[in-house]
């Protein structure tokens, strides 16, 4: 955050006295892009299109709050009060871009007969959804436990039906050690606003889930730990390098995952039964049933919300950053 701290001596107390933090204004933030990333971007921001001269000036804009610099070395500027929630929001772009790229070339080589070894497996859900928390789960399977599961019927949360994973979760946690963790929004809201991208919020989230079922495991270790990949190991680990506890022993990462080891399959159904009742929750608070996803049934109904109940109440139950905010204000004022 930024804040200032000043600190005035009082020379006939001897007391020191605390001011109020001042908020700074001021703020920046620059990225480096690829080439094709740059001409997109600026396309983005045609019409704030300003004229400025300057050494290695490709193009450059200005908004009301927020001004941008696009050098030609392919690097840019964000300055100004809205500098870092905007730059986030490229950067969450630029996150996607690397972790497609990612799924096209899977470059790193898997031990043999993975699916039958003990492993910690994790996974996320909520990421793309405007509404609700975004849920992280990992479950330690060890061998003797991967018949159960496949007999239950454990796979990717994607091919279960909400009702069948509600049935499952409580099965999965009671036969195996595991670790949920559930991002409220408003949490989300406010990392957000302080620039952190999705994938670090996901590297994070995925790292805390493994070092509390490790914690759990007392001691015994798995053969391997494999994330459902959603970075490269390098991005990954840069996103949660400042972390007391950084989980990298036999770590592997995998697209698809879920169809390599069914501890990934039993933690994507934990995550988002986890995420459905969340939303539950959060749709019984506002009496309305919350969408899944961020289409425009998402936008009316969060025009819905924020006509009845203002805008802090829909910001508690979104992710505020999404494009769905800007179309939802325009519905409500209509
Ligand atoms: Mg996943």
């Amino acid at each position: 955050m930024f804040y200032e701290i000043l600190f005035l001596a009082s020379s006939k107390t001897g007391t020191i006295k605390l001011m109020k933090p001042r908020r700074k204004t001021m703020s920046q933030s620059v990225l480096q892009f690829e080439k094709n990333f740059i001409q997109q971007l600026i396309k983005h921001y045609e019409q704030y299109k300003v004229e400025r001269n300057g050494n290695g000036i490709l193009f450059a804009a200005k908004l009301p709050n927020i001004s941008i610099t696009v050098y030609h070395s392919n690097k840019v500027l964000f300055q100004g009060k809205d500098a870092n929630l905007e730059a986030s929001k490229w950067q969450q772009g630029k996150d996607e871009i690397t972790s497609k790229k990612v799924t096209n070339a899977m470059n790193e080589t898997l031990p043999k007969r993975l699916e039958s070894l003990s492993v910690i497996g994790s996974d996320e859900t909520g990421t793309g959804d405007y509404f609700g928390p975004i849920t992280v789960a990992a479950v330690f399977v060890p061998s003797d436990k991967i018949e159960l599961l496949t007999k239950l019927g454990v796979q990717d949360s994607k091919t279960l039906t909400d009702a069948k994973m509600v049935e499952m979760a409580p099965i999965i946690k009671k036969n195996c050690i595991y670790s949920l963790l559930v991002l409220p929004n408003e949490k989300y809201n406010t990392v957000q606003e302080k620039g952190w991208s999705q994938g670090k919020i996901k590297a994070l989230l995925h790292n805390k889930a493994l070092s509390h079922v490790l914690r759990k495991m007392n001691g015994q270790k798995p053969d391997y730990i494999l994330i459902d990949q959603f970075a490269t190991r390098d991005v990954y680990y840069r996103h949660i390098q400042n972390e007391k506890e950084i989980i990298r022993e036999n770590v592997l990462f995998a697209t698809k995952a879920e169809q390599l080891h069914v501890s990934v399959a039993a933690a994507s159904i934990i995550a988002r039964v986890a995420f459905v009742e969340k939303m539950d929750e959060l749709g019984d608070k506002v009496g309305i049933e919350l969408p899944k996803g961020a289409g425009s049934q998402v936008d009316e109904t969060a025009a819905i919300i924020y006509k009845k109940f203002g805008e802090t109440t829909l910001k508690n139950i979104s992710k505020w950053h999404f494009a769905n905010t800007n179309k939802v204000i325009k519905i409500a004022r209509k």
